[in-house]
């Protein structure tokens, strides 16, 4: 497959310029958030350094970027990178989910109602079933998939040629992906990395003036410190504070933000309802771990995957829950941090 820059995507030439992106429902005020510049997406430094080789070395040569995927827990930027990319590229975007593609058919649908250029972005790519997956491969790599047309003895297999396309996928779980699909995204597989809390903040600020709020550096470093080091969750608090503040009357303080978290149930680690309630399980449940994470799904009424997508990955981080060979178990810290006592027997070993 040639994976040059089709001629409608070249400028100066008669065939009209390609629209930008695809606006799906109503401009709201979380696409508003949205960075559309690179200036204004904040951190993964390291992912934007790549990309800026990658996309820069394959506009050189004329071609189209190569397949990149994206993981990472929720809310860190993978969709964002993804539009800012086909901006940068002057492409059209495309964007389906791994749910929203149950059969095969609906695959070949989507590819061949590609145009040359666009690119393809799959969120939560893990949850593509594995019939798919296959037909997915010979596109990625030949730009082209086999359809079984028939059935029984009269079917035949009909090769499909593809418009010229770069795939963008994004999964919270990479580690449900095949090995075969994972590499097959030659252009790179990047992590997407928690920020820091001096990186949120700067993207309340940056939110906070999008949104028209007065916000001063101790209010917003507070719901910096709560946003479990997530952009998502920090533009989620900071819409709830103004909330807070408008119908109290208030100006956003930091006194303000700390009642409006109060109310949310947001404690001083950024921790939620459930993330408490997972490590009080753990500790009153099964003495601290460690404990299977289906066990402590079961226990706590939440799914298995989101609190392996969401709730795990921040409690590692802060420190209060680790992950052993035959478990979770919580730290000393995580005691320390709900004002539980450690059990005698486990001082010595309990990290
Ligand atoms: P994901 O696809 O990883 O779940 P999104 O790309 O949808 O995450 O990001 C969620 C929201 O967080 C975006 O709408 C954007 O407002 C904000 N955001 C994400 N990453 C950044 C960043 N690096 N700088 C500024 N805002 C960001």
């Amino acid at each position: 497959m040639s994976r040059r820059i089709p001629k409608s995507r070249e400028p100066d030439t008669d065939t009209p310029s390609v629209e930008k992106t695809v606006v799906i429902g109503d401009v709201s005020l979380d696409q508003a958030l949205r960075p559309s510049k690179w200036a204004d997406y904040i951190g993964q430094e390291h992912i934007k350094n790549n990309l800026h080789v990658l996309l820069t070395a394959a506009k050189e040569r004329g071609h189209l970027p190569e397949h990149i995927l994206f993981y990472g827990p929720p809310g860190l930027g993978k969709t964002t990178l993804s539009y800012l990319i086909a901006k940068e590229t002057g492409a059209q975007i495309k964007v389906t989910s791994g749910p929203a593609i149950e059969k095969v058919g609906d695959l070949a649908s989507v590819l061949t109602n590609l145009s040359p250029g666009d690119i393809l972005f799959i969120d939560e790519i893990h949850r593509l079933n594995k019939t798919v997956e296959e037909v997915l491969y010979p596109a990625m790599e030949a730009g082209s998939i086999d359809i079984i047309i028939g059935k029984g003895p009269s079917a035949r297999t009909v090769q499909l040629e593809l418009p010229p396309f770069t795939l963008i996928a994004a999964t919270t779980r990479i580690a449900l992906l095949s090995a075969p699909l994972r590499s097959r995204f030659s252009g790179g597989v990047y992590r997407l990395e928690f920020y820091t809390n001096e990186e949120i903040s700067r993207i309340i600020k940056r939110s906070a003036k999008i949104l028209g709020i007065d916000i001063d550096t101790e209010a917003s470093g507070e719901i910096a410190r709560r946003s479990r080091f997530t952009p998502r969750t920090a533009n989620y608090l900071l819409k709830r504070c103004r909330d807070y503040a408008q119908i109290n009357k208030k100006e956003i303080s930091l006194a303000m933000v700390l009642e409006a978290l109060k109310l949310l149930n947001i404690d001083s680690m950024g921790l939620t309802i459930t993330d408490r309630q997972i490590l009080e399980t753990i500790i009153h449940k099964f003495s601290g771990g460690p404990v299977g994470l289906s066990t402590i799904a079961a226990a706590t009424s939440e799914e298995e995957a989101t609190l392996e997508e969401v709730n795990e990955p921040y409690l590692m981080q802060m420190g209060l829950l680790e992950r052993t060979a035959r478990g979770r178990a919580v730290t000393r810290l995580a005691y320390e941090h709900l004002s539980l006592q450690v059990p005698e027997g486990l001082q010595e070993k309990l990290l």
